[in-house]
C-alpha cells in the first residue's frame, strides 16, 4: 500500500503550533477534521503543489478557489512582476481600479458600481451594512450551512426546521450582534414563505450562497432562487448573492449568469484576486451610491484597490474571459466526479456527486443533499479514510466533508484519469488509511 512521508510537515506543524494558534492562520487548513496534520507547501505551479517533504500533490483546493488558472500562471506572474517596481500601495486612486471595475461590470452585469476591499469577509460585512443603511431595516436572513466570512453578525449557529433567531456560534460574539440575524435551512420553500409573510417588512437583506460550497456542494431547487428574488422585491428587502466562491468559477458570470437572476448586490472574492487579497461588493447603482463618500454608509480600507493585487486580478479575469472555455472546464470537472462515483459504486461505497463549471462536490451518501441538514447525515468516517488515502496517493482534496472542491484550467484529462485511478486504489484499501 502506497504511503507518502509527511515527516517534515509534521515537524513544522509542531513548531508552528507553538507560535500560531493551532499552527495555522485559518482553521480549516489544520486538517483537524480528518484527524491528521497539514502539509507545509513550498511551491505551487499549474495544477500541482510541492510540500516540504518533496511530495508532488495534485491540487483540488486551489487556495480554496482563487487558483482557477492553476498556480503561478506565467502571464499572471509576468504582469505582477512588471507592476512590482511601481510600488506596492499608494493609498490614492490609480487607473487599475477603473480597469478591474470595468471588467467586473462586463462579466457580472448586475454590478453597476463596485467597491474593492481585501477579503470576502469584508465584502459580505460591508454589503450587509449597506443593505441596512439603504433600507433603514435591521434584520438579515442567512441560510444554515452558508458561510459569508467571520463577521460577528454572520457567525450564527444553524437553526433547523424553521426560522430561528440567531444564537452566537462562537464565544466572543455578543448576543446583540446576532439578534437580528434570522436563519433558515437552504431550499426550504415553506419556511422561506412563512418568514417573509411574518417579517418581510423588517428584513433589510437576504444573503445567500446561490450554489452552496461551504456545506459540500448544494444546488438550489428549481425556482428557489427565483422565489427568493420575488419575495425580496415584494417586501423591499435586498437580495445579496454571495458569489465569493461561485463568481468566475461556476461560469464567467457566476450563478447569476447561469440562472439569469439579478441580485441587488453581489459579493466577490477568491478568483477576482487570482490568489492575491481582493474582495469586492457591488450591484445596483442607486444602492451603491449610499456608500461613503458619495453617501452616508461608511466603509474604508488602507489597502483596498492595492495595485499589485489588482494587477493580479485583472490579468486573471482577462485570461479567463479571452483564453479559456468554461464548457471544457465543466466537462473535465464532470468527468472527475463521475469517475469517482463509478469507482465508489464498483466498491459498494455510497457516493453522490455534482458539479458546475470548475466547482464540485462528492458526498458519501446515497443521494445528493438539498440542505446542510441533509449533508450532515453523510458518512464522515468514509470521507476521512478516503481523504487520507488520497493524500497518500498525492491527491490533495479539501480536508473536510463539507467543502466543495475545485478543478482549474491547468488540470489535464490525464490528471483527472490519474485521480480516478488513485481513488479506485484507495477504495480497495479504504480500511487501511
Ligand atoms: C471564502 C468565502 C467567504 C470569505 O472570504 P474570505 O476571503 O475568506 O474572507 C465568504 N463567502 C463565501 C461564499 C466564501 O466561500
Amino acid at each position: 500500500m502506497q504511503k507518502l512521508s509527511f515527516e517534515r510537515s509534521l515537524k513544522l506543524f509542531e513548531k508552528a503550533s507553538r507560535l500560531i494558534p493551532g499552527g495555522v492562520n485559518s482553521p480549516v487548513r489544520a486538517f483537524k477534521s480528518v484527524d491528521t496534520h497539514p502539509l507545509f507547501i513550498e511551491r505551487a505551479q499549474g495544477a500541482y503543489m510541492w510540500d516540504v517533504d518533496g511530495n508532488r500533490m495534485l491540487d483540488y483546493i486551489g487556495s480554496w478557489g482563487p487558483a482557477i488558472l492553476g498556480h503561478s500562471h506565467p502571464e499572471v506572474v509576468a504582469a505582477v512582476q512588471k507592476a512590482l517596481p511601481n510600488g506596492f500601495s499608494y493609498g490614492a486612486p490609480c487607473a487599475l481600479e477603473i480597469k478591474i471595475a470595468e471588467l467586473v461590470q462586463e462579466l457580472v452585469p448586475s454590478i453597476e458600481m463596485v467597491r474593492l476591499v481585501s477579503s470576502g469577509t469584508e465584502a459580505c460585512m460591508a454589503a450587509l451594512r449597506l443593505a441596512r443603511g439603504f433600507t433603514g431595516r435591521e434584520k438579515i436572513v442567512k441560510f444554515t450551512g452558508c458561510y459569508h466570512g467571520h463577521a460577528d453578525m454572520l457567525l450564527v449557529k444553524a437553526g433547523s426546521g424553521m426560522a430561528t433567531l440567531g444564537i452566537p456560534g462562537s464565544p466572543g460574539v455578543p448576543q446583540g450582534s446576532t439578534q437580528d440575524t434570522l436563519t433558515l435551512p437552504f431550499n426550504d420553500v415553506a419556511g422561506l414563505k412563512a418568514l417573509f409573510a411574518k417579517q418581510g417588512s423588517e428584513i433589510a437583506a437576504v444573503i445567500i450562497e446561490p450554489f452552496v460550497g461551504n456545506a459540500n456542494f448544494i444546488r438550489p431547487l428549481d425556482g428557489y432562487l427565483e422565489l427568493l428574488s420575488e419575495l425580496c422585491r415584494a417586501s423591499g428587502a435586498l437580495l445579496i448573492f454571495d458569489e465569493v466562491m461561485t463568481g468566475f468559477r461556476v461560469g464567467l458570470g457566476g450563478v447569476q449568469g447561469l440562472k439569469g437572476i439579478k441580485p441587488d448586490l453581489t459579493t466577490l472574492g477568491k478568483v477576482i484576486g487570482g490568489g492575491m487579497p481582493i474582495g469586492a461588493y457591488g450591484g445596483r447603482a442607486d444602492v451603491m451610491a449610499k456608500i461613503a463618500p458619495s453617501g452616508p454608509v461608511y466603509q474604508a480600507g488602507t489597502l483596498s484597490g492595492n495595485p499589485i493585487a489588482v494587477t493580479c486580478g485583472i490579468k486573471t479575469l482577462e485570461l479567463l474571459r479571452s483564453n479559456y472555455s468554461f464548457t471544457d472546464l465543466a466537462k473535465r470537472t464532470r468527468a472527475l466526479v463521475h469517475g469517482l462515483k463509478d469507482s465508489a459504486t464498483r466498491h459498494g461505497i455510497p457516493m453522490s456527486v455534482d458539479s458546475e463549471g470548475g466547482m464540485f462536490g462528492f458526498i458519501f451518501s446515497e443521494k445528493l443533499p438539498h440542505s446542510y441538514e441533509e449533508a450532515s447525515t453523510a458518512r464522515v468516517d468514509l470521507f476521512k479514510q478516503f481523504f487520507r488515502g488520497m493524500l497518500h496517493q498525492g491527491i490533495y482534496l479539501a480536508p473536510s466533508a463539507f467543502e466543495a472542491g475545485f478543478v482549474s484550467f491547468a488540470h489535464t484529462d490525464q490528471d483527472i484519469q490519474e485521480t480516478i485511478a488513485a481513488a479506485d486504489y484507495v477504495f480497495a484499501h479504504l480500511s487501511q488509511y
